[in-house]
């Protein structure tokens, strides 16, 4: 009974957090990773999924690709049980991981035919609910079907934006994309967060980009503003988060500060399905 009463609670609180901008190079899969394993250093139960081609967030937690028996193409295209693709405890003993494959670059293709195509991945994701405090999925810098089925599948959507010229452009094309999936396939997705990677204090571009972007999302913005740090460039390439690579540094900070607004946003939340935002408004 008692046991059953926190499996209750715990299903409530499963948050599915789709880490998403179609600009590539903008810090999706460093913040994946990091708020990744940050929220699992708070003993918060995680699971990371790589739902990018690329596999970056797999090699990024240190998983050899080559070494892979399955991986989320299996899960997404094959119907292999996704608690067969999940790698337990990488790194952290709070940090599950579904790695990715190059085969993923066929299924974005090959969805295309499947009836449903949209929510494919709702469908994989049923069994996992319950089981994660925070579900984070890092997405491929596009909006083809696999992201689609990602925002399909999740809660909410966490944009990071790059302290860079161009910043805000392509973003309402984004924000029109999440209207389209709360119109017709996810009405409860909401907008998690903006979150303002790179930045440079030193520099007027950064602090002229994190003032629009504050006009246009208003308290959208995430309070954690992530610095441009050349230690979390780094990690990826010894296959470690920030936080087991160089845990005093600016980034290790700055990403353990995020997991705390994200979870206190997530304790914030009313117990039923949030109702979904408008969102899309301030940039129409
Ligand atoms: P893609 O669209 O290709 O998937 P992405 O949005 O996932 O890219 P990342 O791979 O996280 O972006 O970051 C792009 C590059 O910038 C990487 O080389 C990464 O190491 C570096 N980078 C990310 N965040 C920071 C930061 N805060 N400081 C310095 N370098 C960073
Ligand atoms: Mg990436």
């Amino acid at each position: 009974m008692h046991k059953h009463l926190q499996e209750s609670a715990l299903q409530r609180m499963t948050r599915v957090v789709a880490i998403a901008n179609q600009k590539g190079g903008v810090g999706k899969t460093t913040t994946a990773v990091n708020l990744a394993a940050s929220l699992a250093t708070a003993e918060r139960r995680t699971l990371l999924i790589d739902a990018d081609p690329q596999a970056n967030a797999t090699s990024g937690v240190g998983i050899e690709r080559r070494a892979l028996s399955a991986s989320l193409y299996d899960a997404l295209m094959d119907g292999e049980p996704i608690d067969r693709v999940v790698r337990r405890g990488v790194h952290l003993s709070y940090l599950d991981v579904v790695p990715a494959t190059q085969d993923l670059v066929g299924a974005e293709i090959e969805l295309v035919n499947r009836p449903g195509r949209e929510r494919v991945m709702r469908g994989v994701m049923a069994s996992l609910k319950g089981k994660y405090e925070f579900v984070l999925i890092d997405c491929p810098p596009s909006l083809g079907l696999l992201t689609l089925n990602m925002l399909t599948a999740a809660d909410s959507v966490l944009i990071p934006i790059q302290c860079e010229y161009y910043a805000l452009e392509g973003l309402s094309q984004l924000l029109n994309t999440v209207k389209l999936v709360q119109q017709n396939f996810n009405p409860a997705l909401a907008i998690e967060g903006v979150l303002l990677t790179m930045h440079d204090n030193r520099l007027n571009l950064s602090r002229q980009v994190a003032a629009e972007a504050q006009e246009y999302f208003g308290n959208k913005m995430f309070g954690s503003v992530i610095p441009r740090s050349v230690r979390l460039a780094e990690a990826p390439s010894f296959g470690k988060p920030i936080l087991l690579y160089d845990v005093q540094s600016v980034g290790a900070k700055s990403y353990l500060a995020l997991a705390q607004e994200v979870i206190r946003r997530a304790a914030a939340l009313p117990a039923a399905p949030a109702t979904a935002l408008a969102v899309g408004e301030a940039l129409a």
